[in-house]
Parts: C-alpha cells; sequence; structure tokens
C-alpha cells in the first residue's frame, strides 16, 4: 500500500497552479472532445488571458500558462458559458481518455456516449467531487489504445454488445450493456471512496489501496480475473484516415504539445467552417475529423504551416517534454528550447522515445521512453 498524507494539488481551472510563468490552468476535456464554439473559447482564452498557447497533456486534458493572478476568473467565466466547467466542485475530477477517432473509424463501439452519460453522472453525484484529480477512467472502444493507460477504473468493449470493467488495469470479471456500462463505472468509483474510507487512506490511486483491485471488485460483487497488464496504447496514426462516412480525419502531432496561436487559429477556421469538433489525444497529437476529401490537403497544409506534423517518421514522433524553464523553478534548464534545438539540428541524443525532464520528477514522462535528464553540466541519458 502506498500511503499519502495528503491530497493530491493537480490543478484545475478555477483551482490554479501557480507556476514561475504565472497563474497555470488546466481544464478537462472528457474523451478529448471540443466542439467548435469550445476551440473558439479555448483559443481565445490563451491568447488573450495566457501566453498564446494550448498544451496538451498525457491525460489528453488542456493547459493555459502565464495567466496573471486576475485571469483565472476571467478563465472560470468563460470555461463556464463553454460547458467546459460544468461542475467547480468536480473540476479536477473530470478525467476520463476515451479511445480516439471512436465511432468514425476502427473500434468495436461507439463509446462517445458512453464518455458523455460517464462525465454527466460523475458531475451529478456530490460525493463524486471527491474523486483524486490522479485518478484516471479510461473508455476504450475495443482497438484497445487507452486500456493501457493505467486508469484506475476503465471500460473496454469486448464485443459491440458488451463492455468489460477493468480495474488499475485488471479485468473485474464485470460486463455490462453498453447503455449501462457508465453506472457500472460510476459504481466503480464510488467503491474506491467507500474502500478508501474503509482503510483510512488518502490514497489517489486505486491500486495504491491494499489489494485496491479485490476490494473493489468485491463491493461490486465482482471477481477479478488476474492476466497481464495491456500495454499502452501508441495512440492514432498520423496523417489521413478514412471514417466509416467517407469522411477524413486528419490527425496531427502537436510538437511538445504545444498548440500556439498559428495552429490555434486553423482550428477555429476549419471548425466554425464546418461546424465541426476536434479531439485531443493523450499522445500530444490533435484530431480534424469529418472533412471532406476536397478539403484535406489545404486543411493539412495550413496546419503544417501553424508547426504541426504529418509525417510520422519525424523526430517529432520521438521526443516529448516537461514545462521546464522558465515555467518551472525546479528545472535545470530550458528543456523545450533544448529538444527543439536537437530535433532542428538533426543531434537528438538517442533513438527512440524520448522525454526531456528539466529535474528527476520527470513530469508527463510517457511509458516505454528513455530519459534526457537535464543535470548541472549538461544532460545524462537514460538516468534512473
Ligand atoms: S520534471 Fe521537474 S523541471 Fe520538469 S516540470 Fe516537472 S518539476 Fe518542473
Amino acid at each position: 500500500m502506498t500511503t499519502r498524507d495528503r491530497s493530491d494539488a493537480c490543478p484545475g481551472a478555477v483551482q490554479t497552479h501557480r507556476a514561475a510563468d504565472g497563474q497555470l490552468a488546466r481544464v478537462r476535456v472528457p474523451g478529448g472532445l471540443l466542439s467548435a464554439a469550445q476551440v473558439q473559447v479555448l483559443a481565445g482564452s490563451a491568447v488573450e488571458l495566457a501566453d498564446g498557447a494550448l498544451e496538451l497533456t498525457s491525460r489528453g486534458n488542456l493547459q493555459l500558462r502565464g495567466l496573471a493572478p486576475d485571469a483565472p476568473a476571467e478563465l472560470a467565466r468563460r470555461l463556464f458559458g463553454a460547458g467546459l466547467l460544468p461542475s467547480e466542485a468536480h473540476e479536477t475530477a473530470r478525467n476520463v481518455v476515451a479511445s480516439v477517432l471512436s465511432g468514425r473509424s476502427g473500434g468495436l463501439l461507439d463509446v462517445r456516449p458512453l464518455v458523455r452519460a460517464f462525465d454527466a453522472g460523475l458531475v451529478a453525484d456530490p460525493a463524486l467531487a471527491e474523486l483524486p484529480g490522479r485518478f484516471l477512467v479510461t473508455v476504450d472502444d475495443g482497438r484497445g489504445d487507452v486500456t493501457g493507460l493505467g486508469g484506475d477504473v476503465g471500460l473496454h468493449a469486448v464485443a459491440a454488445d458488451a463492455v468489460a470493467l477493468t480495474l488499475a488495469g485488471t479485468d473485474s470479471g464485470l460486463r455490462a450493456a453498453p447503455a449501462d456500462a457508465h453506472t457500472l463505472a460510476l459504481d466503480a468509483a464510488r467503491a474506491f471512496l467507500a474502500e478508501r474510507t474503509a482503510q483510512g487512506s488518502q490514497a489517489w490511486r486505486l491500486a495504491e489501496l491494499t489489494d485496491g483491485v479485490g476490494a473493489v471488485a468485491v463491493r461490486l460483487a465482482g471477481h477479478p480475473v488476474p492476466g497481464d497488464r495491456p500495454a499502452p496504447g501508441t495512440g492514432p496514426v498520423v496523417g489521413a484516415t478514412e471514417q466509416v462516412d467517407g469522411l477524413v480525419a486528419l490527425v496531427g502531432l502537436v510538437p511538445l504539445g504545444r498548440l500556439t496561436a498559428p495552429a490555434l487559429d486553423v482550428l477555429v477556421q476549419v471548425t466554425a467552417a464546418l461546424g465541426s469538433e476536434i479531439q485531443v489525444t493523450p499522445w500530444r497529437s490533435v484530431v480534424v475529423p469529418d472533412l471532406p476529401d476536397e478539403f484535406v490537403d489545404d486543411v493539412a497544409t495550413a496546419l503544417h504551416h501553424a508547426g504541426l506534423v504529418f509525417d510520422a517518421a519525424s523526430p517529432w514522433a520521438q521526443v516529448t517534454a516537461c514545462a521546464g524553464l522558465p515555467g518551472c523553478a525546479k528545472s535545470r534548464a530550458d528543456v523545450r528550447a533544448d529538444a527543439a534545438h536537437a530535433v532542428a539540428t538533426g543531434t537528438l541524443p538517442v533513438a527512440g522515445p524520448q522525454h526531456w525532464a528539466g529535474c528527476e520528477r520527470r513530469c508527463g514522462r510517457p511509458a516505454g521512453s528513455t530519459d534526457v535528464l537535464a543535470v548541472e553540466d549538461g544532460y545524462r541519458i537514460g538516468a534512473g
């Protein structure tokens, strides 16, 4: 059992974090889906209230950095108006990642209604506001992209008419019809809180409880089926994907997870023109779906000129980084600038996925990455 002596301090949009470059706000985006109107509000807020960019997090949420001391109140007002802050009390509890492109391409089931139903049930229950900010819910349509991300509670489609409940990556043995699966996941979240109270714990994650999987499963009358933990998914293929309806989804990598003002401008224009949405992913990419074939090249070109990458062989596909200087006072280096320089000059220190970090905390490090850790006199590779 991992012992915690305090609640987690994950930032939210109202409960902001004071960083070295100003207030940092994190906006939860259950399932990663944003309407055209929401894209417009977020882009405007990034430019007018923050440092001009939206950051994608490893849980498919969004961050605004460099907010002035009085900006969070205005940001909260805008987010509330756009439906991005349905409950202030639940703001840090709404951590839901879902299969990318679900309902558009691949998968056994369209999980978008399931995500909406789960989120609505979450914010309707005052008790679930107590979920820690680190508590993660995954909703996988069967393609296996998000179940491996280590969700505390997970729904995983095993057939078009059956969804399995996972607890900390272990099959609980419980199944539900798609229409009822959100209820099962909500019950699992409540069971986690009840078990945490029974153990006198302040655990942030289900696996931190003593026999968390077994204890929560018993509360739900489940029988865990231990097996290999699923591997983390790799995210959608970069480039153009044909949807089942004949339209096209474009998937672009966002270097260092920063959607800068030019890219936001293109996303606002495209979604407004088509009345469409976008999906942000836990792999720091963004999906622009529902494009008629004749628009694909123009949109891809505009986004490419704005900094997005559509080539899976690009070195950017291998590089992630924490905030570093100047955003984080703990950092020993401006890791983002150094990583960008290494990409531009073809001098990345290792082949394959690598995470550049300014200190040993290695924030945002994806599983399986090699560490490129800033030290006093440069960088240490593969530091343990
Ligand atoms: S890894 Fe260290 S330097 Fe980087 S953001 Fe986290 S605390 Fe800051």
